[in-house]
């Protein structure tokens, strides 16, 4: 694998959701620990000349973060090549727009179903329904997010019943539609009975694409509007560093095992699953010190394969 270009930011750990298959992706941060916006500009533009060029906005929940506009607004001025957010779109009513003005041009929201019922089973929180997404995808079309992506994760049998749903939708809205296994060991779908899945639903043309990590995507563009992209290539064929013949995870490597995160307290993390070869570099952020971060960078490219 060439070495990672994919650098992924956790803004916040907290999320105002909580979803049965959440990766947790975000370490937890105490409050003090929390990296400034500005520490978080200084980490991007290090890692711009590092030789990252894929950046992406996460949590926890991006838009729980009361500053998330000063952020990007800094990111912004870095004219970072490929700059994203993934949220779970509970917040995009009263926040696409001011995101649109402080820069950010593409966001992924995660919808794993349009039924209100099922969402409440996966997403247990009082007070948020599936419409309030769904009018916040709206918004940010409406405020010039107009390729948003949705990401649903295909979860159980019911989740045929959800594609259908969303494929309806994306079609309507002419947005992309990214469909993503669960990474458990009660799998039912392969990533080809996905593919079969969705061919049944009529398709117009389809592309093969391969990404900066050497995997292989299929775009696949359906009939009257509407794109639905789908990875070929399972993760747990991949072992992208030195340390993973020793992990215990590796035949549920999960979602996004590229990227390098840089958590919201400051830590450096090649992947979710690993404890060990975790870097922190919340003090190296806070002292401006560019040469201990593109160090810390140089020592995880070194245990990529
Ligand atoms: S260390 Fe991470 S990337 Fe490597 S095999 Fe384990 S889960 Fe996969």
């Amino acid at each position: 694998m060439a070495n990672s270009s994919y650098f992924r930011i956790s803004v916040i750990s907290k999320c105002n959701l909580a979803c049965q298959f959440c990766h947790r992706e975000g370490n937890y941060a105490r409050l003090e620990e929390i990296l400034t916006p500005q520490e978080i500009q200084f980490a991007c533009k290090v890692a711009l000349k590092a030789g990252f060029n894929k950046f992406k906005i996460t949590g926890g929940e991006p838009t729980e973060r009361e500053d998330l506009d000063v952020i990007v607004s800094l990111l912004s001025q870095l004219h970072l090549p490929d700059l994203s957010m993934i949220t779970n779109g509970t917040n995009l009513v009263a926040l696409s727009q001011k995101l649109w003005n402080a820069g950010l041009r593409r966001i992924n929201v995660t919808l794993n179903t349009l039924d209100p019922k099922r969402f409440q089973q996966f997403r247990p929180k009082k007070g948020i329904d599936v419409q309030s997404i769904v009018k916040g995808i709206e918004v940010a079309k409406q405020a010039g997010f107009e390729h948003l992506k949705i990401n649903f994760v295909f979860f159980d049998k019911d989740s045929e019943k959800d594609l259908e749903d969303l494929i309806e939708f994306v079609r309507k809205t002419n947005l992309t539609l990214v469909v993503l296994p669960v990474i458990n060991d009660n799998r039912l779908y392969s990533l080809d009975d996905m593919y079969n899945l969705i061919k049944t639903y009529g398709i117009r043309s389809e592309e093969i694409i391969v990404d900066n990590e050497g995997l292989r995507k299929r775009n696949i563009y359906l009939n009257g509007g509407g794109t639905v992209l789908l990875r070929i290539d399972e993760l747990a064929w991949k072992r992208p560093y030195s340390f993973c013949s020793k992990c215990a995870n590796s035949l549920q490597c999960r979602e996004g095992i590229f990227p390098i995160r840089l958590s919201a307290n400051g830590e450096l993390i090649p992947c979710m699953a690993d404890f060990e070869h975790r870097i922190n570099v919340r003090n190296i952020l806070r002292n401006r010190d560019e040469d201990g971060l593109k160090e810390a960078f140089r020592k995880i490219t070194l245990w990529q394969q």
